[in-house]
């Protein structure tokens, strides 16, 4: 495959025909098949005493925490995450400590206790938390299950209430990674979505984040907000670009006011028309690439040198809830508010209220909500579409040895609709091998939607009006 993966030949004409939504594949099937029922706590149960269990009492297959802080100070009007407002930062101390009842709760069930490798702590805003807080919760995390040497351990700040010295205590605890949520440095636009972190501060943290020896520091930046022309969208990515932090993810807005109340604070008049959002990420496309960004698959881009970038180049790039990941394809336990779990061939999410997942615990049960068992096809098509994602290719020969299936008789239909997209030169398929082209993996998930079945079945859903790119839709970031 080509080793150049970012490519600016991405045409209008190209984004108009493979552009637009679709998931962001970070699981399959997406978290909207997951239903309610009572079944996935017992499910759950099942799967986490069977969750690494070897020969000895020595885990063989290391997992990944996911805790999931639901309390923001201030609402983004762009947001549309799982979040509550608050200013009482004292609401972290019980929270934190539910946090820990839940992991005690689960790894109990373990018969093996196993090695955590990569640690996420995403939001709402993480840093919510009093560094007090902070601390109880990452020595209860290391005594309640054994870490890895050099976990990967990451959390998302927002820069607006954060400041080197926090970044510092954050060193000393042991997170090595670290994602800023800037979105956008213009002053008209962070007026208008209700953010602003000021550039200067946030540069500095950057800089304090390498000082304290974090091994990788990630932008969030997000296009198609209100107000962003190119002008001003190409002035934030030069101050980025000076930064040169060690990756940068880039979304795309989506304008979903319906069903999110504080988007109905962006007037539909502000947003860049689909046109604009498409030369906005030809831009972006264009000067990453210039500033000797790697592009990874949808979202993230990084340094040649940083781990993501090694990881795709060897091959060992891999997908779970926070996107790309260098860590083992293996379990992950989701802590939390409306945090998932990835257990065996369960999906299972977690209350969606702080009352609700509260109450679960003080009655000992796991605070599952709804979740989703793999059929033997759905296993197919996720490792099918976890192919695409991370090494933008199957092989079809070894999918249908593991499988028991002819790749061609069973996905005959998929193969047909494939072939506008190969002959626009987005992707190659033989009887070997599905690849998509270095031009293609900016719509590497046009494909990936292919082969969705069930998103085959419900087709004709309506869609959102908002500028359209080969970037992940997002409706929040910490
Ligand atoms: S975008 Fe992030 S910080 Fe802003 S309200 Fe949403 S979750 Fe909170």
């Amino acid at each position: 495959m080509d080793a150049h993966p970012v490519s600016s030949d991405v045409s209008v004409d190209l984004l108009e025909r493979f552009g637009g939504q679709g998931p962001r594949y970070t699981s399959y099937p997406t978290a909207d098949r997951f239903v309610e029922a009572a079944l996935v706590g017992p499910c759950l149960r099942q799967h986490l005493r069977a969750l690494a269990a070897g020969p000895s009492t020595v885990s063989v297959s290391p997992v990944s925490l996911y805790l999931h802080l639901p309390y923001c100070e201030s609402p983004c009007f762009y947001c549309g995450c799982h979040k509550f407002i608050s200013q009482d930062r004292t609401r972290g101390t019980r929270y934190g400590d539910y946090l820990l009842r839940e992991l005690t709760l689960k790894a109990g069930l373990m018969v093996t206790r196993p090695i955590v490798a990569q640690v996420h702590l995403g939001g709402g805003t993480p840093n919510f938390l009093l560094d007090d807080d902070m601390t109880r919760l990452m020595q209860g995390l290391r005594e309640t299950l054994p870490w890895q040497d050099g976990a990967e351990c990451c959390v998302e700040v927002d820069p607006r209430f954060a400041s080197p010295a926090t970044l510092k205590h954050y060193g000393r605890l042991g997170f090595n990674r670290v994602s800023l949520g800037v979105q956008d440095f213009e002053p008209a636009v962070q007026r208008a979505i209700n953010r602003i972190p000021s550039p200067e501060g946030t540069l500095e943290l950057i800089d304090a984040a390498r000082s304290c020896g974090f091994e990788s520091v990630n932008v969030d930046l997000i296009l198609g907000l209100p107000l962003q022309d190119e002008a001003s969208f190409g002035r934030t990515l030069d101050r980025v670009l000076r930064a040169r932090p060690d990756r940068i993810a880039l979304y795309t807005y989506a304008h979903l006011p319906s069903r999110f109340r504080a988007q109905r604070q962006i007037g539909d008049a502000d947003l860049p028309t689909p046109k604009l959002g498409w030369l906005l990420a030809r831009l972006a496309l264009a000067r990453l690439g210039r500033g000797g960004y790697v592009h990874i698959g949808m979202d993230p881009f990084a340094l040649p040198d940083d781990s993501l970038a090694r990881a795709q180049e060897e091959g060992s790039l891999h997908r779970n809830f926070q996107g790309y990941t260098t860590a083992p394809e293996g379990d992950l336990i989701g802590l939390g508010v409306s945090a998932t779990s990835e257990t065996g061939t369960l999906y299972s999410q977690n209350a969606k209220t702080v009352p609700g997942y509260y109450g679960h615990l003080d009655r000992g049960e796991l605070p599952v909500l709804r979740g989703v068992e793999l059929t033997p096809d759905d296993l197919l098509r996720r490792e099918l579409i976890r192919g695409l994602m991370c090494r933008f290719g199957v092989d079809c020969r070894s999918l249908e040895a593991r499988h028991g299936i002819d790749f061609e008789r069973y996905f005959r239909s998929e193969l047909e609709e494939l072939a506008p997209l190969q002959d626009a030169g987005l992707v190659h398929c033989d009887a070997r091998a599905v690849e998509v082209t270095a031009l293609g993996r900016f719509f590497v998930r046009r494909v990936a939607m292919v082969f969705d079945r069930h998103l085959r079945k419900a087709r004709q859903r309506a869609t959102p009006s908002s500028p359209q790119s080969g970037f992940s839709q997002v409706v929040g970031r910490a």
